[in-house]
């Protein structure tokens, strides 16, 4: 009887809390999914639309992109927006994706990897991606475009998920997972310490790779996902007075042109900086110089 007193309290409690939880808990989830870092991938024939294999490597994104969908989904999402982050932007296909989802497709973006996140957002999860340029271990090591050595965004070197992580600050959303190569997920703790991370393949040097099971990688970015998304907390917006960027490239000939810019000063013929008072306005700067100035 007493037993069965407490088993009857439980459940009453259970019913009585039931709602209120399910309502705290409808989340919105934006994940971000480069090529470079999936389950996998590793040749360049794979990672752009003349190469051989490019074909299978967005099958592959497509997988990996789906197991942290239905992650995030059994981890209490309510809306997950997937935005396609790799060279043209248009790799991933709606009809392989989970059809819960909606896709943001092609590279013509303010925001690019980023595009369209905004504080209505409760976790970003980046998928597939890879170490910054000049990391001398990881796969395909670059930031942005094959055009810069360095970025620095407030005297911190940082790559693409570094980047990434400072914008979706800036709307107080919490990157709650990575997945690539070890170095990418490595790299990813610099800016975002508790950041869960799922390694889906070692890099051995800039090319080569052991990859793991394709079974096993995406059985655990759908786990981690879940339980990234079900434990997400907001944080209040980290906005600061000034973004001061410096962008070493390859060459000087993007320098050259991005000079006649007013604000933006040469610091060296390789080497520009300028500021801008938000993360998204100097987001946006940064991608118009290391993509849409055209030297050929
Ligand atoms: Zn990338």
């Amino acid at each position: 009887m007493r037993n069965a007193r407490t088993l009857l309290f439980g459940v009453t409690l259970f019913v009585a809390v039931a709602p209120a939880v399910a309502h705290a808990q409808a989340r919105k989830v934006y994940i971000s999914v480069d090529m470079e870092g999936i389950s996998g991938v590793n040749g360049d024939n794979q990672t752009s639309a003349a190469g051989a294999e490019y074909g299978r490597a967005r099958k592959l994104m497509a997988e990996d992109a789906n197991a942290a969908i239905r992650g995030a989904f059994d981890g209490g999402a309510t809306e997950v927006v997937v935005n396609d982050s790799h060279g043209s932007q248009r790799n991933l296909l709606p009809e392989d994706l989970d059809p819960r989802v909606r896709l943001i497709s092609h590279s013509f973006k303010r925001h690019g990897m980023m595009e369209g996140l905004d504080s209505t957002y409760d976790a970003v999860i980046f998928v597939g991606y890879h170490a910054k340029a000049g990391s001398p271990r990881g796969v395909f090591a670059h930031t942005g475009s094959g055009v810069l050595r360095d970025l620095q965004i407030n005297g911190l070197s940082v790559g693409e998920g570094g980047m990434n992580a400072l914008f979706a600050r800036w709307y107080g959303v919490p990157v709650v997972m990575v997945t690539g190569d070890d170095v990418a997920v490595e790299e990813q703790r610099a800016t975002v310490p508790n950041v869960r991370g799922v390694v889906v393949k070692r890099a051995i040097n800039s090319r080569a790779v052991e990859l793991r099971p394709l079974a096993e990688t995406r059985r655990e970015i759908q786990e981690a996902a879940k339980s990234a998304v079900a434990s997400a907390r907001k944080t209040p917006p980290e906005r600061l007075a000034r973004y001061t960027v410096r962008m070493e490239m390859r060459d000087p000939t993007i320098p050259e042109v991005a000079a006649a810019f007013r604000e933006i000063r040469l610091v060296n013929p390789s080497t520009v900086e300028f500021s801008r008072e938000s993360m998204p306005d100097a987001y946006r700067l940064i991608r118009v110089l290391y993509r849409f100035i055209n030297t050929d």
